[in-house]
């Protein structure tokens, strides 16, 4: 685009954005605090599941000192059901980088930002243009699609060449002053105009410039990305339960669900396995109940009877569709006790303390079902 063009493509969408704009909490402040909350919160995940754990999360932590302060547990149980659980533990590092580093004041500019844990050059360039007004472009899903409309970028724009035409494009179309404003009307055009499926061309305020809809390619551009085959897997669980309570173990570093507790669970080897859609034979159950016997046995250290099957259900995490089969289970009289790392993982809960821990979803619906036991 010529200056001339550039100045009433910035024009257009302004005005637009003054009209159409969405009311959404975090739009409503200038706090880096709240728009890095937002930010993190948004990655994979809708406007609309957010806005709750939004407002929660920020009645509960209202600074980034008092993020910093809490117990990781407690930052993980206000984001549970959100998923991506490295997003809340990498926010929790974040805040006490913020604290102690910066004294607790939320350091400016693009590069400084982009060193805090989990905050990658879109969210640097969002927290330091909607916050600060900094001349920082951005390139999210709702933009990329967007210029690669408005460019009429056919190639793949998630390959190096993609990027660097887009991330040049997010900086030459942004304005010296109200660079978050404009930011985030590009944001909210992508979002609610030029959408995935069925851009509304028509209503579009900067229909002149784009060359994807002058060359009749709007739905063609961008490439739909190949998604992942799904792949379906068995876990096997196991309810103890002692004394009124029950065991639960907290998942470790390496672990899919990091940190949130979870009943002893393991992934069954297809050979242990029912299979994933059909039935439960005899056999295959007696053999997914011995994995589960070995399995607790070496993630707690605790010696375990697996019982009949209490409960079973199917949750999709990722590229995984994941059938989970709970047995009950009973500790056997045994001289074997956990070791020290083991027993600092386990923990017998009663069913008043499962609201205070961090559960990982299906752990949830599992506490659910023993607690009307
Ligand atoms: Fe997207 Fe259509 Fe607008 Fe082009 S004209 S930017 S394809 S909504």
């Amino acid at each position: 685009m010529d200056a001339e063009e550039l100045r009433r493509f910035r024009r257009s969408l302004l005005a637009w954005y003054d009209r159409a704009a969405r009311d959404l909490p975090w739009r409503r402040t200038h706090d880096p605090y709240r728009i890095w909350i937002s930010e993190i919160m948004l990655q994979q995940t809708t406007v609309v599941a957010v806005i709750p754990y939004f407002e929660r999360f920020l009645a509960r932590f209202p600074t980034v000192q008092d993020l910093a302060q809490a117990e990781e547990e407690q930052v993980l149980r206000l984001w549970e059901g959100l998923g991506y659980y490295s997003r809340a533990r990498n926010l929790h590092r974040a805040a006490r980088v913020v604290v102690e580093q910066h004294a607790g004041e939320f350091p400016r500019g693009v590069e400084t930002l982009h060193d805090l844990p989990g905050v990658g050059r879109y969210t640097a360039g969002a927290i330091a243009s909607f916050a600060f007004d900094e001349r920082a472009p951005i390139v999210e899903a709702n933009t990329q699609r967007l210029y690669c409309r408005l460019l009429g970028y056919a190639s793949d724009p998630k390959s190096a060449e993609g990027q660097r035409t887009l991330w040049q494009f997010a900086e030459d179309v942004l304005p010296s002053k109200q660079a978050g404003r404009f930011n985030q009307a590009l944001m909210e055009l992508g979002a609610t105009v030029c959408t995935p499926k069925s851009p509304d061309c028509e209503s579009c305020p900067v229909k002149a410039h784009c060359r994807a809809l002058a060359a009749g390619l709007q739905h063609a551009i961008p490439k739909p990305a190949v998604r992942p085959e799904t792949t379906d897997v068995t876990h096997a669980a196991a309810a103890i339960r002692h004394d009124g309570r029950w065991l639960l173990r907290q998942c470790g570093a390496e672990e899919r669900w990091a940190g949130l507790w979870d009943f002893p669970r393991i992934e069954l080897a297809p050979a242990d396995a029912p299979h994933s859609k059909g039935a439960l034979t005899a056999a295959r159950t007696l053999r997914a109940r011995r994995a589960v016997e070995q399995g607790v046995a070496r993630l707690t250290g605790l010696s375990i009877e697996a019982g009949d099957l209490l409960h079973q259900l199917r949750h999709t995490v990722t590229r995984y569709r994941i059938r989970l089969l709970c047995f009950h289970g009973a500790i056997r009289a045994t001289d074997v006790a956990p070791t020290a790392s083991e027993e600092a993982r386990i923990r017998w809960v009663h069913p008043d303390e499962f609201s205070a821990l961090p559960l990982s979803m299906t752990g949830r619906k599992l506490a659910e079902v023993v607690q009307g036991l």
